[in-house]
């Protein structure tokens, strides 16, 4: 058995649900360690929500201000299994069926942990000396708040002056095949609380009331039609233009005879790098103000957005996904955010690499077992490459 398969074998029966880390960790800090590596353990969030991060070093030859650091970057937790009886086989017992390997994290994102760490071994085999530092960053909290997991291992090694040059994360990329595409940014989200006040009254006499729905609509129809018409920003080379989605809207008392006295509107942007927080900020209290309402706003910046443009590293894992599968990799924006939003304050080139996304937080969530092995082989090539890029 690849050595690939069954460290992530190893990995998938530890049930590691959000933020319990449940040993995975040390199983890979101890595979680490022995090729030199330097742990550190950092703990956080209160007592009923421990996060476990994992940082672990291993510098490379040289002098410490020329080497580059190459990080490997994931999560070792995992989304709760949802209904047992719905799995066909127990998610925590890894198992093989037509080619397939099954088991929650299978692609979210233990097989990625597992190529990491076999990538580097198989690398050092090869370059036992590297001028590369090398570095991997584990969190347990990737798929709960992710306020306790890698933003502060990144807030951790900002505060020391210690900076990673190039960072590939593990997150499941790839639509068909593993390396079809990988991710060199992701869109910033925010989210907004708008309430628009009005007047509570009886329906019969709305000449005592005001209606905040009624006061609301013009401008919620503006604000549709500026999202529809890709009217925020404009697409550029890496992104969408920015969208603008409502999830909730809530007033009324549940009375068939009252008039509400608020309405309370939920949105979120997901924001290219062609805008800023500010100008949509500005752009949504314009079409508030236009229309005369009466409201409160509340903002949340959930995540920057991210670009890595074509330079040394996307450059070298394209060159390792094309020696590796014959694929012309496309570079994507999209999806949800990452914990990529957090490395790339601390690391002007991030990218994300992993398997084939279309089964994860599902029931009998699974990976082609073909693919493992070329995932590590993929990791493996971009070490050798950014390798020969150093010292020259
Ligand atoms: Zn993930």
């Amino acid at each position: 058995m690849s050595r690939t398969l069954q460290l992530a074998e190893q990995l998938i029966s530890r049930p590691s649900v959000t933020p319990d880390d449940a040993g995975c960790q040390q199983i890979l800090g101890e595979r680490l360690a022995r090729l030199g590596f330097r742990l550190e353990s950092i703990e956080s969030g209160p007592a009923d929500f421990r996060v476990t991060n994992l940082w672990a070093v291993r510098p490379g030859a040289g002098e410490p201000q020329a080497t580059r650091t190459v990080a490997f970057a994931g999560h070792t937790d995992v989304v709760p299994t949802g209904p047992l009886e719905q799995w066909s086989s127990h998610p925590f017992t890894p198992t093989h069926r037509d080619g397939k390997l099954y088991g929650r994290g299978a692609c979210d994102m233990k097989t990625s942990l597992a190529a990491f760490v076999v990538a580097i071994e198989d690398f050092l085999a090869t370059t036992p000396d590297p001028r590369l530092t090398l570095a991997l960053l584990l969190t347990s909290d990737e798929e709960g708040p992710a306020l306790d997991g890698t933003v502060v291992v990144c807030n951790t090694l900002a505060a020391r002056g210690e900076r990673i040059d190039y960072c590939i994360v593990g997150e499941p990329t790839a639509v068909e095949r593993c390396g079809d595409m990988i991710k060199n940014g992701r869109r910033g989200t925010m989210s907004g609380k708008l309430t628009v006040k009005g007047v509570q009254g009886h329906i019969a006499y709305p000449h005592l009331a005001k209606n905040p729905i009624h006061a609301f609509a013009p401008a919620l129809a503006e604000l549709v039609a500026i999202n529809a018409a890709g009217g925020w920003d404009a697409a550029n080379a890496y992104f969408q233009p920015t969208s603008w989605q409502i999830s909730n809207i809530h007033a009324g008392t549940g009375a068939s005879n009252i008039i509400p006295g608020a309405a309370v509107i939920d949105f979120n942007f997901r924001f290219s790098t062609e805008s800023t927080p500010e100008s949509l900020q500005q752009r949504v209290r314009a079409v508030l103000d236009t229309h005369g309402l009466d409201y409160t706003l509340a903002w949340t910046i959930g995540g920057l957005p991210f670009l890595t443009t074509p330079g040394e590293l996307v450059g070298a894992v394209q060159q390792a996904i094309r020696d590796e599968t014959g694929i012309e990799t496309e570079l994507s924006t999209s999806g949800g955010t990452s914990d990529a939003r957090f490395i790339a304050k601390i690391c002007k080139q991030v990218v994300e690499l992993g398997p084939v996304n279309a089964s994860i937080h599902k029931i009998d969530e699974h990976i082609t077992v073909a693919e493992i092995e070329q995932l590590k082989n993929i990791y493996k090539r971009t070490l050798d490459r950014l390798e020969t890029l150093q010292g020259v």
